[in-house]
Parts: C-alpha cells; structure tokens; sequence
C-alpha cells in the first residue's frame, strides 16, 4: 500500500481522505474561514470542497472538479495572507483558472505550476522572515555589538536561497522577502549613516519588473564627501603633478593611464558605494594662477564586481565588516534574483585648489 502524505504539509497519514491530514484539514476550514463541518458529514475533506465550490458560486462540479477547484483556491487564500506585490501576476493567474471551472469546462488548464506543499512552505518562509524583521528593526546600528549584528543578519540567510529561482511562486516570494531585507535591514538601518551608499542602493531596487535608470549626483552633501577624502586630495596632487607642470591645462580621461583614472576609495561609505570608479578630470588654471576643476567620477553600480572589498574594509568598524561579507555575498544573490538592478552612476562636479 502506497504510503499517503499530506498534500498540505506532506506529513504522512492514513486517514480514507485524499488530499489533506486531519491536522492541516481542521486548520483549512478555520483558514478558509468556514464554520466546522456538522459530525453527520462522514467526509469532511469531500465537505470543504463543496464548501469552496458554493463559496465560488460553482454548483454541481463532479468531485474531480471539486479538488482541483479547492487546491487552487487554497494556494489562492495562502498567496494573499503573504501580500507580496510581486504576487499580483499569480495571484490574477489563478484567479482566472478558478473562474474558468464550470459544470460544462472540460480541461482544467494549469497557466501557473505549484504544488500546495510548496506554497505552504513558502508562507512558513514569510512568517519566519516577518519574525525576524521585527527582531532587526529594533536594533541599533550605531551600538550593536559585533557578533550580535553578525548572527543578525547570519539568521537572514535562508532568504538568500538561489535554488528558489526556478518556481515563478517561489521566485516572487523570495524576490519580495530580499526586496523588503535590502530596503528595511540594509538602506533603513545598516547603512541609515552611509548617505550615498544607501541612495546608490535604493537607486538599485526598483519596484518589480522595472529597470532602473542611470543617475546624475549633483549634491553638495555627496560631493562634500569626496572633497573631504584624503584618497581624492592625494589623487589630484598626483595629477597636478603628472600633468600640470608648466601648463595651463591638461585633461585626464579614458584615454589616459589606467592609474590615472581608476579611484578606490578606502573606508567608509565612499568604499562601500563606489567599487570600480573611473574619475575624469578637466583642469584650468584661472586668473590668479589657481587650479581649477570639472570632475566627473563614473561607475556601474553593480553587487557583482564587489570582491575585493573585503580587503579594504577596516576590521575597527563592525558595521563595514559585516557589510563587506555577509552583505556582498547576499547582494550576489540579489543580483542573480534581479532585486539589485545595475545601473550607470555619474557624480559631477566643479572645484578648485584650496577648496579641498
Ligand atoms: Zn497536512
């Protein structure tokens, strides 16, 4: 005898029902919303289908028709109670098969594939990620102990599961579960002080299906940054030096040596936001002998290509080593998912000697 397992929770059971054990039955009929079946119903699982095809205004289905109706609208109550957006396209899918099952309907067609088992472990997956975001939200970034933060983020991982690409139901929880962890866990709260790299990342997470566009940054909070940092003053000393010697202009763009253009920052959110930056520079001097200077510093945004982080990382900060490990491997992931879209990056703006 061929052992039955619970089309629900796949447990086994032994019960004369076809489709669901007595546990997961019970839950459905409170889930659904029904009231219990009277004791007088010998097949309660027979019942709930009935149940379902009334509630759908569905009368004299033959049984066949009856399961297949309940089995969808089963999955169709656990994809709402998950309210994922990215969901939408299924949930209407479904729908449609649902409203196409009659009394006189012949093939029933499958335009999505799931199993029940798949869709109940998917809602797991949810409420589980739910708990802990609740958990994450409360922490503090600034005061957070190393290994705290780390075992935090660390309990986040299962999100991070390639393997559930292949289901479009599968992908579209767990392309919504990594959406909501990179804007609430990472742009919220990691990296709520790291201005650029938390734009640069939110640029990067358009709503589902969309591509993001590239992006002009013209601010002066962002461009402030840069002024400020000892790796773009000694560049600019360097290329005064290099190529400014006895002239009144010189221009260092893609035509140049590579040493020349490639800029990698080497801390903080200018490392994290900028990985492979090419900065271009135009200089002239002005009326009173001074350098002055249009730059323009470009780059892909683009988790990929975000390898050698780790070794400019500085092990002092818990947030940055976090962020150049567990965070780049999970943004891999995110990128293969399609949560972190690539995008080209421009930060342009003008200077002069003295004002950096
Ligand atoms: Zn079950």
């Amino acid at each position: 005898m061929n052992e039955k397992r619970c089309i629900l929770c796949n447990k086994p059971y032994n019960y004369k029902y076809v489709m669901f054990g007595r546990g997961c039955l019970d839950n459905l009929y409170d889930l659904l919303g029904f009231s219990k079946a009277p004791r007088i119903i010998w097949n309660k699982e027979l019942y709930l289908c009935t149940r379902i095809a009334w509630k759908n205004h569905k009368f004299f289905l033959n049984k066949k028709k009856k399961y297949v109706l309940a089995q969808k609208y089963i999955a169709l109550a656990y994809l709402n109670m998950m309210d994922y957006e990215a969901l939408n396209n299924i949930k209407e899918k479904i729908s449609k098969e649902i409203n196409s099952i009659s009394m006189f309907s012949k093939e029933i067609v499958d335009t999505i594939q799931f199993s029940l088992n798949e869709i109940y472990k998917l809602f797991n997956y949810t409420n589980k990620f739910n708990e802990r975001l609740e958990e994450i939200k409360k922490i503090n970034w600034k005061e957070v102990d190393k290994k705290v933060a780390e075992d935090f983020i660390k309990s986040m991982s299962f999100i991070f599961d390639v393997t559930k690409k292949a289901s479009p139901v599968s992908y579209a929880v767990f392309y919504s579960m990594q959406y909501t962890f990179w804007q609430i866990v990472v742009v919220g709260g990691i990296l709520a002080k790291m201005k650029l790299s938390a734009r640069l990342l939110t640029h990067a997470l358009p709503i589902f299906g969309k591509q993001p566009s590239d992006i002009i940054i013209e601010d002066e909070e962002i461009i402030k940054l840069i002024l400020d940092n000892q790796k773009f003053k000694d560049r600019i000393n360097q290329l005064i030096q290099k190529y400014g010697q006895n002239q009144e202009t010189f221009i260092v763009d893609n035509s140049s040596p590579e040493e020349d253009i490639i800029i990698k920052f080497d801390g903080g959110d200018l490392l994290y936001a900028l990985h492979n930056a090419t900065m271009i520079v135009k200089a002239k001097k002005d009326k009173e002998n001074k350098w002055s200077f249009e730059i323009e510093i470009i780059d892909t945004y683009d988790f990929t290509d975000f390898k050698d982080l780790e070794e400019y990382a500085d092990n002092e900060d818990a947030i940055a080593d976090i962020v150049s490990t567990l965070l780049n491997n999970f943004g891999v992931v995110s990128s293969e998912y399609g949560v972190i879209k690539t995008y080209n990056i421009k930060i342009k703006f003008k200077t002069k000697e003295g004002e950096f």
